[in-house]
């Protein structure tokens, strides 16, 4: 008989433990114990316990899971154990994927004591089944999870773990905010700053001078990670001034759910569009007046769009770039009796050429604008002129076709969801015919799976409307936008870097002081052969 060397594993999440504080099996000793005497009775053998507490099934970023991936990989392990199979993990695919696929190509036996599973005797249909249940069962929690947290905000109760800066949490009420005396008075003078014409970058360095701890460090928030810039004191950053001035919860409002999780069983947040944040006004005392909130954020805007003017100085400034390291080529300017000329320089041969990192990149930039220019003139000209429908056709089919595999791709895994449904129903109904399952078990699974199936199949039926969608709108509106800047440019005397721009994506310089054009539409790129070449002398004494 073969020996097994078997690895236990338990599992106990945040939210397994609210729900089943009476439940002891649940527990890690609880499962301990199950399994240890699951493998005393059968003769097994266990080398290696790891646990995962406080870890959700949702996802396999556990430590333990993956020391015990690594065991089996390094042949520690032949044999794991679980009290159950939602203990492995409760997404229905990648759970999946482990028993159907992982453990037996590494020849690893699985076993899931209450669930009756073991791989040595072979899967009875059911597992699948069980997958799909636990998968339906943390969807469902996060689903409810999340409807009574919107619920809060919707009423205007505070659910952050920590209180926005300037804020404490009432000692009365936990979902009610009042005024911190200390930080609120640190939140005016940012604001106050701000109304002076101040930008975020000078006033975190004011502030980081005169060592006003930040936010974190105030509020003992740190989470376990050690701030020892600046004393102690943390170093401000313009974000957060930024971030600051323009919460609107210093006006009184309540404003949440500004992040959300990318998936139901995922740690990635992502920005919410800001239509979609929760907010409810005057439901705490306001930090600072309304008609001060909006002059500050009317500066903060037109200050961002001051350095955009500076830098554009030249007509191509922004649009070089490095052909052989991929950094933008910058120009600068050489002083000469009067007659200043222009030339090129890779940015990254300017910080690290001494290294022998990238080579310069040197041109004459005055005649290269002027090359370019002529070349984008021509190109414009024969587009308006020549322009032939049916390279457009070519053009815009080409991206169609990826588009389109993208979407084909999302269609392939929903109907794969559909099926295992399917699959699930299916065999729910050979339990029920075979007395193996509550009548009332019965009709509530059978009722879940079959609102699952009806939301994949509408998913499914709103990929096939874009499919539509997107077939019939590809073809004129590019054409049509294209037309109208070209014949913008064509028409402009003076020239200016915003009509190139909305021409041009980038201009490439190679090592040989060859040169390539990119455009914005691919209309356009069939009039160049794809790029120009040309030899740029330097300028004089360069
Ligand atoms: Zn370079």
């Amino acid at each position: 008989m073969k020996e097994y060397r078997c690895g236990s594993y338990e599992r106990l999440s945040k939210e397994d433990l609210k729900k089943f504080r009476t439940d002891e099996s649940m527990s890690i000793e609880g499962q301990r114990l199950i399994i240890n005497s699951y493998c005393q009775y059968n003769k097994l053998k266990i080398v290696e316990d790891y646990v995962d507490d406080g870890y959700s099934g949702g996802n396999y970023d556990r430590p333990s899971f993956k020391k015990m991936i690594q065991d089996i990989e390094l042949g520690k392990i032949n044999c794991v154990i679980t009290k159950d199979l939602s203990r492995l993990g409760r997404e229905l695919y990648k759970t999946g994927e482990f028993i159907e696929d992982y453990f037996i190509d590494k020849k690893v036996r699985y076993i899931a004591i209450n669930d009756n599973y073991d791989s040595l005797k072979g899967d009875d249909g059911s597992i699948s089944m069980k997958l799909t249940f636990n998968d339906y069962t943390l969807r469902d929690t996060s689903r409810k999870v999340k409807s009574s947290l919107d619920a809060k905000r919707k009423a205007g109760q505070y659910i952050g773990s920590f209180a926005k800066y300037g804020y404490q949490k009432d000692p009365n009420d936990k979902h009610h905010l009042i005024i911190d005396s200390v930080a609120s008075i640190v939140v005016k003078r940012i604001f106050d700053m701000a109304l002076n014409g101040n930008s975020p970058y000078y006033i975190a360095d004011t502030l980081t001078k005169e060592k006003v701890p930040i936010p974190i460090v105030y509020k003992k928030e740190t989470r376990g990670l050690l701030v020892t810039e600046n004393d102690g004191y943390g170093i401000w950053k313009p974000q957060t001034i930024r971030d600051i001035l323009t919460s609107e919860m210093y006006l009184g409002n309540m404003v949440q759910n500004t992040y959300e999780k990318i998936r139901y069983n995922s740690k990635k947040l992502r920005k919410v569009e800001h239509e979609d944040y929760i907010i409810v006004e005057n439901t705490h005392e306001p930090i600072i007046d309304e008609d001060t909130f909006k002059k500050v954020n009317e500066l903060l805007i037109s200050k961002k769009k001051i350095p955009s003017k500076k830098t554009n100085k030249y007509l191509f400034s922004g649009l070089l770039f490095c052909k052989e390291c991929g950094h933008r080529i910058s120009i600068l300017e050489k002083k000469n009796k009067g007659n200043n000329s222009h030339y090129t320089q890779c940015c990254l041969y300017s910080k690290k050429g001494k290294y022998g990192i990238c080579n310069i990149h040197r041109v004459n930039y005055n005649l290269l604008e002027e090359d370019l220019v002529n070349v984008i003139t021509n190109v414009c000209k024969s587009f308006v002129n020549e322009y032939d429908n049916n390279l457009l056709t070519k053009e815009a089919n080409l991206i169609l076709d990826d588009e389109l595999l993208k979407l084909q791709k999302d269609a392939n895994n929903i109907t794969k969801e559909i099926n295992k449904y399917n699959n699930a129903i299916e065999s729910l109904y050979l339990d029920k015919v075979e007395n193996k399952i509550d009548i009332s078990i019965f009709d509530n699974l059978l009722a879940k799976y079959k609102d699952e199936l009806s939301r994949a199949k509408e998913n499914l039926e709103r990929l096939d409307n874009q499919k539509k969608d997107l077939v019939s709108a590809i073809d004129k509106i590019d054409y049509e936008k294209c037309e109208k800047i070209v014949k913008s440019f064509l028409q402009e005397k003076k020239l200016n870097y915003k009509l190139i721009s909305r021409l041009v994506k980038k201009v490439e310089i190679d090592n040989d002081k060859k040169v390539k054009i990119y455009f914005n539409f691919p209309e356009l790129s069939c009039y160049v052969n794809w790029f120009f070449l040309a030899q740029y002398g330097l300028p004089k004494k360069c």
